[in-house]
């Protein structure tokens, strides 16, 4: 199987030397993606429980935009969200901007992403207060940006997820929304469109936006799910996939690479040759500035909300008895390193970490 790793370390030194001006956030993913598990970043040294083997493991690089790393980030994502999920339907909203403003997004990419956070969560609470809907005060949401479509065009769009309902203003009641309607999508759209605008617009940056794209329907798809639990296991593998994913990588000969690739509006798979420099010329530009953040929680699933799932799911029950609770889970495999020659997990006996000065600290 091919993967980054026939890529990175190969190429990475040919790209960097053609493009010497990239951004930092771009040289500092390439560094580490092409040193992510060479032993760099130190490594450990774990013994099999089963043959007693000593091994070497090193290190991983941690780059959120390392496909290596973030397979474990997405599974501690969803177990985090499965553990704190409500019963009842749950909402897949999924907040796109039109193909025109994509070319200023990307070259004001914190201010837009912040936009785009801020008018996705501002116009779903705005009609979920709506008693009509269901008159919350606080409706609870994970929202997540993803910045490409399936050629690794730029395409930002963030879907998030939505309980059917929210808290009351005293926080004491939970008001549910129907079972397969959270809020009419028609109208989420234009008030999407009409805060992001009023956002371009405080940035100055309006007068660089063709007045068409106001014109045009922003549309804000939706998705019931019966439970949170299908809502989230649908959403976890795209929530830390990475431009540069190794399932991304079919095959790669001499400076061609193999990619699975899909036409708009096709569902048929196909596979796309590419030369690789013109691979990594798109992919990173989905590397994010630092502080930027993909993830965002508001409402009552915010660390800030005073009260826990626990008694949310209380007032859930009291109020609106319920017969969906969500399928069992079982309990997930801790993510232990195999041994490379039984297969059975190792445990770590001594790390050591590396010190880019040239001394070696034991941990
Ligand atoms: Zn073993
Ligand atoms: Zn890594």
């Amino acid at each position: 199987m091919t993967t980054r790793r026939d890529i990175f370390p190969v190429f990475a030194p040919a790209y960097l030397e053609r493009y010497p001006n990239l951004p930092t956030a771009h040289r500092k993913a390439i560094r580490a993606i092409q040193q992510c598990q060479s032993g760099h970043d130190g490594h450990s040294l774990s013994q099999c429980q089963h043959c007693g083997g000593q091994h070497r493991v090193n290190h991983s690089c941690g780059n959120r935009h390392c496909p290596q790393c973030q397979q474990h980030t997405t599974q501690q994502w969803l177990e985090h969200h499965l553990d704190k999920q409500l019963p009842g339907p749950h909402f897949l909203l999924t907040f796109p901007v039109p193909a025109p403003l994509r070319p200023l997004i990307r070259s004001h990419q914190r201010r837009a992403y912040h936009a785009m956070f801020t008018a996705s969560s501002e116009a779903r609470k705005r009609l979920a207060t709506d008693e009509r809907f269901i008159g919350t005060a606080l409706p609870g949401c994970p929202g997540v940006l993803h910045t490409w479509g399936r050629q690794w065009q730029s395409h930002p769009h963030i879907p998030s997820i939505v309980p059917g309902g929210g808290l009351s203003a005293d926080r004491t009641t939970w008001l549910p929304s129907r079972a397969n309607f959270f809020v009419p999508v028609k109208a989420l759209s234009p008030i999407y469109r009409a805060i992001f605008k009023a956002d371009m617009r405080q940035a100055g940056l309006l007068e660089h936006i063709d007045p068409q794209v106001w014109t045009l329907p922003w549309n804000v798809p939706a998705q019931a799910h019966h439970h949170g639990h299908s809502a989230f296991t649908s959403l976890a593998p795209s929530v830390f996939k990475v431009a540069i994913s190794n399932r991304r990588i079919v095959s790669r000969k001499d400076r061609t690479g193999t990619f699975p690739s899909r036409n708009v509006g096709s569902a048929r798979l196909r596979t796309a040759h590419l030369d690789v420099m013109e691979c990594l010329r798109r992919c990173l530009p989905h590397v994010l500035p630092d502080g930027c953040v993909n993830v965002r929680h508001v409402g009552l699933l915010h660390a800030s909300c005073a009260s826990p799932p626990a008694t949310i799911r209380l007032m859930m029950v009291q109020g609106h008895p319920r017969d969906d609770q969500p399928p069992p889970r079982t309990p997930p495999q801790p993510l232990a390193v195999r041994c490379p020659t039984c297969g059975a997990p190792m445990r770590v006996v001594m790390r050591l970490w590396t010190s880019h000065n040239g001394v070696v600290d034991t941990g």
